[in-house]
């Protein structure tokens, strides 16, 4: 379309001005794409690393220190699974908007993904200055976020990393704020951490152990060790609990205590977990077998396998497939199981007790010890946790715990398991309170199969 002017000459082609406006406004909306996050509208990571080599360089000219806060929302995949993505995107929103309204202008705060954000606080002359700062993030997390009507409580873990103490460059900043952020994790959430060198080699720790976990099993890595548990009265064996043991070329002989969370967290222990249950069962008909008489094999079970829908479902077959009678298998799950609340972790446990399988309480007494999940859940036994038998002959308060611990789960109708029992006084304590079943280097370390062959057959 032309249009002319009065004189009848041609003013302009509109459509080539339409055109312009909508190419530049086109242009404009790739680049924010490019450079915002679609969700919050924060700075993305493309950005925001952008904007920190620009403080990095100014700080270089004046002297002065940039401060990298690297933000983790704690168990925010817990409300996506639970509540939905919907709600999720919603809280990623208002965590972005409270963000943005604790910091001064001038200082950016950006979307990395996920549920990480970060904060860049530039033109500081003391890595310190940082510190109130997180403070006061951690602290406005402590109101509620109302979403859909909902009250949701939230906390986050903060890693700070500062130019030029911990880097030079944006991209090595950051990850050291991850590694500080991940200690922070560890620390217990909801605090945060400044990067120290010490963080760098856990974290290359972590990731070897990640690399050479990765086909560990299809390698025939993994085996499994027994500790016989033992009748109090009679110090007969009555069963063993089925310990994981790890040994790779590369690392050695790796601790369950290192390397089952790991196994969690990148959801190995599925298949691994599989290996120990049906390794633990072929060895438990054999024994029994030998023993003739009832033998129970205890096998731990971490919260990340009930996550897996077949959880159930694999355990009846395994039972099923080893010939041995359900009762004989018990699964030691600790409160943390519990804790997380989801409706799928009571369903499993009661399935798994209708099949007659046994349910214990792992090391009791060091988490909250709650007297509810007793009385709600189909426990059979009390694993007394052995920091607590450690010190019954030592610390009067601690052998009262110990006592009315025995006491409360008799009157629940479950047997006890004092674990880490080391000495003879320890176990004639725990005779004279009716404790049932005692395991600890009293009688023995966990050992190989052979070895509890031996020992079987001595009995
Ligand atoms: P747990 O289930 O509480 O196992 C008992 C731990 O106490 C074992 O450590 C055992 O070696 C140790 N212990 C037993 N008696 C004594 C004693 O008299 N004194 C002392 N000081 N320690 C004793 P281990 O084998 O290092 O296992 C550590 C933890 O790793 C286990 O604690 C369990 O939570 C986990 N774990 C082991 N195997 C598996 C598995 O197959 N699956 C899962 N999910 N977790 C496992
Ligand atoms: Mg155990
Ligand atoms: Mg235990």
């Amino acid at each position: 379309m032309t249009i002319l002017d009065e004189t009848g000459e041609i003013e302009l082609f509109l459509f080539t001005l339409k055109d312009v406006t909508e190419h530049k406004r086109d242009e404009e909306l790739i680049k924010h794409q490019a450079t915002f996050d679609a969700l919050t509208n924060l700075p993305n990571r493309f950005l925001a690393l952008d904007r920190l080599s620009q403080l990095i360089n100014e700080a270089h000219r004046d002297t002065k220190r940039v401060a990298i806060l690297f933000l983790d929302l704690d168990d925010f995949k817990k409300i996506n699974d639970t509540l939905g993505h919907d709600i999720g995107d919603k809280l990623l929103i208002e965590v972005a908007v409270r963000l943005r309204s604790d910091l001064r202008n001038g200082d950016t705060v950006g979307r990395l993904g996920g549920d990480e954000f970060i904060i860049l606080l530039g033109g500081l002359d003391d890595a310190a200055d940082a510190s109130p700062i997180a403070e006061n993030l951690l602290n406005h997390f402590k109101d509620a976020f109302i979403i859909e009507n909902r009250e949701l409580i939230l906390t986050s873990s903060v890693g700070i990393a500062v130019y030029p103490d911990d880097g030079d460059n944006s991209s090595q900043l950051l990850r050291n704020a991850d590694s500080a952020m991940y200690h922070s994790k560890k620390l217990g959430r909801n605090t945060y951490s400044y990067f120290t060198e010490a963080m760098n080699q856990e974290v290359s720790r972590r990731l070897t152990l990640e690399e050479q976990m990765h086909g560990a099993l299809e390698r025939g890595e993994f085996r499994l060790c027994y500790q016989p548990q033992v009748n109090v009265t009679n110090r007969r064996i009555s069963g063993v609990e089925a310990l994981l043991r790890w040994n790779n070329p590369v690392l050695g002989d790796v601790s369950p205590d290192e390397f089952i969370s790991i196994a969690e967290q990148t959801g190995q222990i599925v298949p691994i977990g599989q290996f120990v249950l049906t390794e633990a069962l072929t060895m438990a008909v054999r024994w029994q077998a030998m023993l003739e008489r009832s033998f129970t094999m205890a096998v731990n079970l971490s919260p990340r396998q009930f996550r897996d829908p077949n959880l159930v479902a694999f355990i009846e077959q395994a039972i099923e497939k080893s010939g041995i009678s359900s009762e004989n298998l018990e699964l030691e799950i600790t409160e943390g199981v519990l804790i997380s609340g989801y409706d799928y972790i009571e369903d499993a446990l009661a399935s798994l007790s209708d099949l007659g399988v046994n349910i214990a309480m792992d090391d009791f007494g060091t988490g909250y010890s709650s007297l509810s999940y007793l009385r709600s859940y189909p426990f059979n036994v009390l694993k007394i946790d052995r920091s607590f038998i450690n010190d019954i002959t030592v610390h009067p308060a601690d052998r009262e715990l110990v006592n009315a611990a025995i006491a409360m789960a008799h009157s629940l109708g479950l047997k006890v398991v004092a674990e880490g029992v080391e000495t003879e006084e320890q176990l004639a304590h725990l005779a004279t309170q009716g404790c049932e079943l005692a395991q600890g280097y009293l009688f023995s370390k966990p050992g190989t199969a052979e070895e509890i062959t031996t020992m079987i057959e001595k009995q």
